[in-house]
């Protein structure tokens, strides 16, 4: 229809409104003030009147045409959403294939270099399990008034752990970078990887160690007191002997010894994969005193733990929150639980970098209903590891996070949960105590 037809069409329904005195457009205050004034129009001139009318009459027109145009406006707005929309969409699609491509590209770089190491791959997409330990008894003899070993229950000894690393083997797992089970979608969204890449006929596990800070407090009791480098770039461990020199040794800590089990077994690690190492802040890390509440050089230290950090990231080791003061949790009120955040995003995050990953001390999880979660999700973790006697990785519907469970390998664990490790390892071919 021309839009001088519908203006006339309008004008003439005007007219007849205002003849019969019938106002059907409640919203329209001029025509109602027109009636007003026609009801009053005793005391006005017939000519006024009439002057007064057709201005009015003007002013609707214009008003008409004004509503007329916004409508158009607004269809046209409505028609460059739609197409905006759909360009969006299509440029997701064109992102989706690019993205597609690089990760071809990837994959076939990856695949190259697979091809060099003499490892073939293949996708797995069963179960994911879980494990962790603590730094480990490198002193047995040392022993307590009970004439056990200090740390007998949360720590296996370093006899225990090679044990450890040949059952895995045999029984077909294959380190893998935590950070490969999940992803982040366009949207922001968490979701767990759908399938993940093993060394053909391998299965994947997910090793993290908890507290690699070497407290001040525990030293005498048969624990490595720190980690350095040695002169070929290697992890070894520093132990302070009674007479205040320090024995260095690749023997007596995971990381040299888990270096050598894989200079062997090339296969035990899926893509350069090696353990989540799961970091606190108040006794500062690898046994360097990086914390706040350190009165000596604390730019040497820190200085000292970059180095091991970098050099264990070079190695395929990746990082995790694991709280900075190793509180509970569930004990924190919220403000509480910001403070202790902050302060591993100002003292250890500088040394060991970012991660999405936290770890809750003793296990002790904050639920997502639960407002404290909320402050875990400011300070951008996104997945988050409690401690079960059974293995279970998920993500959320409304995808703020993933949720894995982990179980623990230590003396507690080896006596009594034969039947909770038994998917994994036969704990008799492990425990030596
Ligand atoms: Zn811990």
């Amino acid at each position: 229809m021309g839009k001088k037809k519908v203006h006339r069409i309008i004008f003439c329904l005007l007219c007849i409104l205002l003849v019969t005195g019938l106002s059907g457009c409640k919203k329209n205050t001029m025509v109602e003030n027109s009636f007003q004034n026609q009801s009053s129009s005793s005391t006005k001139e017939n000519g006024q009147m009439q002057e007064e009318e057709q201005k009015k009459e003007g002013e609707h027109k214009q008003e008409e045409e004004q509503k007329q145009k916004e409508e158009q406006k607004l269809d046209k707005e409505q028609k460059l959403d739609d197409e905006q929309e759909q360009d969006h969409q299509e440029s997701e699609l064109e992102q989706t294939k690019e993205s597609n491509e690089e990760k071809n590209q990837t994959k076939q770089k990856q695949e190259e270099q697979n091809e060099q190491n003499e490892q073939e791959y293949e996708s797995y997409t069963g179960e994911i399990p879980h494990i962790f330990i603590h730094a480990l008894i490198a002193n047995p003899e040392i022993k307590d008034s009970n004439g056990l070993m200090r740390y007998d229950a949360d720590c296996i000894t370093v006899k225990e752990f090679e044990n450890l690393l040949e059952e895995l083997y045999n029984n077909g797992y294959s380190l893998i970078d935590i950070n490969k089970t999940f992803y982040t979608t366009k949207k922001g969204k968490m979701k767990t990887a759908k399938s993940i890449q093993v060394p053909k006929g391998r299965k994947p596990l997910i090793f993290s160690v908890d507290d690699v800070v070497y407290d001040v407090k525990k030293r005498g009791n048969g624990m490595v007191d720190f980690l350095a480098i040695d002169e070929k770039k290697q992890i070894v461990s520093g132990t302070y002997q009674e007479d205040g020199s320090v024995l260095y040794s690749s023997e007596n800590e995971f990381v040299p010894i888990l270096e050598k089990f894989i200079e062997k077994h090339p296969e035990f690690s899926t893509n350069g994969a090696r353990m989540t190492l799961c970091m606190t802040g108040f006794t500062g890390v690898f046994g360097y005193r990086t914390d706040r509440n350190y009165e000596g050089d604390r730019e040497e230290e820190i200085k000292k733990a970059k180095k091991v950090a970098n050099r264990l990231k070079e190695l395929g080791y990746t990082f995790a929150c694991h709280s900075y003061g190793h509180y509970d949790c569930t004990k924190h009120t919220k403000k509480s639980l910001k403070t202790d955040l902050q302060h591993f995003q100002e003292e250890v995050k500088p040394i060991i970098g970012d991660t999405t990953i936290f770890v809750y001390p003793y296990g002790k999880l904050i639920k997502p209903e639960d407002e404290r979660y909320q402050v875990l999700l400011d300070y951008d973790y996104r997945v988050f590891c409690s401690v079960s006697n059974f293995f279970y990785l998920r993500d959320y519907e409304e995808g703020h996070s993933i949720y894995m469970t982990r179980v623990a390998i230590d003396g507690y664990s080896l006596r009594n949960y034969k039947t909770v490790l038994a998917p994994v390892i036969d704990v008799d071919h492990v425990i030596e105590r």
